[in-house]
């Protein structure tokens, strides 16, 4: 007996339906793409119980005919293609003519409708639609455009039904969905509503961080910093939030290529390499990054929802968009700690509100071989590298040069708490972690030098107990100590003698630096040789750097604080510090005044 049946229509269609729509917000996603291709330029979204009970888009586009309206819910209905060449040169979302069968085969539908050619007082039509055919068909007052209503979602496909998410999240899908729809069409007003109330309202915005600061709380639409690169077949631009905001999930990035809204993998990663040294592990930015690329190089069709897209030469545009997020941030930072501003300017005159007159200080040049470790728990602040290199002869008010090369100033306050340093620049309040700032300043500085170090012979040995697991740990680890300079021997299986360190490390409590670097090493034993040889040396290299470092509550003068801001314009991945703190915290003047309520 034959085993092969061929399906219900209706049943095939619920299947084929599955390949679009799996939630409500694939449902939004479909029709309000059908409203934009249809030249809209106002669309509400109305959802009750997160689209499992209604989804309602109502838009002001060019409407259907009754005729068209009925045909539109039939597979294989569209007006954009007539035939497969076409897809290549397709630019509206939709065109394959299964969003509305599909749709309409697993929830109940009603369409009313009215082509915008009517005359005003024309009546449109009101289809209902479900099971596979038109329920009701009748004509109806209202305006020109499409208002669309999808019930009872997945009604008669309980698999699928039982699979929707708690309302919350299914909630937060389609907000993302029409935040991305608010930010790639920033001319059209949309207006989404959920339970009956008025959740988001963004009439049409002239730029795309004024849409940002309508979609989100206000404090991320702040943040924003243009992005832009148009060069070569690759075009990126939209805005980045800066070094100082972050956020611990990726809710806040948004991804367009060609004006689409995308899923890639590659790219998510290739923006989190842009930020490297910038944020914190497990931090990430507000991001809307539009790529443009001739529509040769990119598949769309990988997704039947449309949702990845594939590029032909991958490599490539995520390396510009990695360059082009280091760059945007670098330049952003070097507005607020000036690079150039030692260079760029030489005849400068004492502010009238400095804290302090300003006195040159001799540099204390280290010599290695007269160093003495032995002093190491006190060191004054001059020792710990915030010195000048040089002798400096420069004043308290520092032009800076911003990304569009107008000079701006800015002033040093003063300390704060003996902990941070404050600046006004610009129309900003500049905080300055003075600790976390050092910090990175020398973090760097010793990776850099740590290659070509030589250990210079202590006057004075310093030797300590440790235990004997630890002195093991550091034994296994002994010709890595030495080509950072640091010689010691063991004596008795648990003591331990210093007899070299660098120049670098004085004014480091030797003792202590060992004991956590045996820590470090005994925990990560196991760890594969290559692997570990990379980590002991950033570990080593942080806490020399944290250890050397000015601390909270050590007093700075002016010129020390100068220095440190110099040296820190200087400094690569100067965003943060070692441990992921921030260093420098900016507030917009307009923050302050807000709080004083004069804005
Ligand atoms: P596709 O968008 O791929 O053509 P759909 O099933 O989404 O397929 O829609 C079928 C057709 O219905 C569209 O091609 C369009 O002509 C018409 N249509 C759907 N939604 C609207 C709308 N909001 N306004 C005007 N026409 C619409
Ligand atoms: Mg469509």
């Amino acid at each position: 007996m034959a085993k092969i049946k061929i399906l219900p229509r209706n049943e095939a269609l619920k299947i084929a339906a599955g390949e679009v729509i799996e939630r409500p917000s694939h449902v939004v996603k479909e029709l309000v793409e059908n409203s934009l291709d249809a030249g809209s330029t106002s669309i509400s979204v109305y959802i009750q119980k997160a689209g499992k009970e209604l989804i309602r888009i109502v838009d002001n586009g060019s409407g259907m005919t009754g005729e068209d309206a009925k045909m539109c819910f039939l597979p294989h209905a569209t007006s954009k293609i007539s035939c497969m060449d076409e897809l290549e040169h397709v630019t509206s979302y939709g065109f394959r003519g299964e969003a509305l069968a599909s749709v309409s085969a697993v929830s109940n539908v009603v369409l009313i409708t009215k082509p915008k050619e009517a005359p005003v007082d024309a009546l449109g039509v009101s289809i209902t639609y479900s099971q596979d055919c038109v329920q009701q068909e009748i004509a109806v007052a209202c305006p020109c455009g499409t208002d669309i209503q999808v019930r009872d979602l997945f009604f008669n496909t309980p698999v699928r039904k039982k699979f929707l998410k708690q309302d919350d999240t299914e909630w937060n899908a389609i907000q993302n969905i029409v935040y991305a729809f608010c930010f790639s069409h920033s001319h059209v007003h949309f207006k989404l509503y959920h339970d009956d109330r008025l959740m988001l309202n963004a009439p049409p915005a002239a730029t795309c961080k004024d849409r940002a600061l309508q979609v989100w709380e206000h404090n991320i639409g702040q943040q924003l910093i243009p992005l832009c690169k148009h060069e070569g077949t690759i075009h990126i631009n939209g805005y980045i939030s800066h070094h100082n905001f972050w956020r611990y999930g990726r809710q806040n990035i948004y991804f367009f290529v060609n004006n689409r809204w995308v899923k890639n993998n590659e790219l998510s990663k290739a923006i989190m390499k842009g930020y490297t040294n910038v944020l914190p592990p497990d931090r990430f930015p507000a991001a809307v990054i539009f790529i443009s690329i001739d529509s040769q190089l990119l598949d769309i069709n990988v997704h039947p929802k449309k949702e990845e897209v594939r590029f032909a030469k991958p490599l490539v545009v995520q390396t510009e968009l990695v360059g082009c997020i280091k760059k945007t941030l670098e330049e952003r930072t070097n507005t607020v700690i000036g690079e150039k501003n030692v260079e760029q300017n030489s005849a400068l005159t004492l502010p009238q509100n400095s804290f302090e007159p300003y006195v040159p200080q001799p540099y204390k040049m280290l010599q290695p071989d007269m160093i003495k470790l032995e002093n190491t728990r006190f060191m004054p602040v001059f020792d710990r590298g915030i010195m000048p290199e040089k002798t400096v002869e420069k004043p308290m008010v520092m032009p800076i040069v911003t990304q569009d090369s107008d000079t701006q100033e800015f002033k040093i306050i003063g300390q704060l708490f003996n902990t941070y340093i404050v600046l006004e620049r610009g129309d900003s309040v500049v905080f300055i972690d003075q600790h976390a700032a050092h910090e990175r300043i020398l973090y760097e500085r010793y990776t850099k030098k740590f290659e070509i170090q030589h250990g210079t012979t202590l006057l004075f040995p310093e030797s300590f107990t440790l235990s004997q697991i630890a002195v093991k740990g550091l034994m296994t680890c002994k010709d890595f100590f030495e080509r950072q300079g640091i010689l010691f021997d063991v004596f008795a299986d648990d003591q331990i003698v210093i007899r070299a360190a660098p120049p670098m490390l004085k004014g480091t409590p030797l003792k202590e630096l060992i004991e956590q670097a045996a820590d470090f090493i005994i925990e990560h034993e196991q760890m594969e040789r290559s692997l570990f040889d990379k980590k002991i040396n950033e570990h080593i290299h942080a806490q020399i750097a944290c250890k050397s470092a000015v601390k909270a509550g050590d007093v700075l003068t002016m010129v020390q604080m100068h220095q440190l801001i110099t040296d820190l314009g200087k400094t690569p991945n100067r965003f943060i510090c070692v441990h992921g703190r921030p260093t420098t915290w900016s507030i917009p003047k307009s923050d302050v005044e807000k709080k004083f309520k004069r804005t």
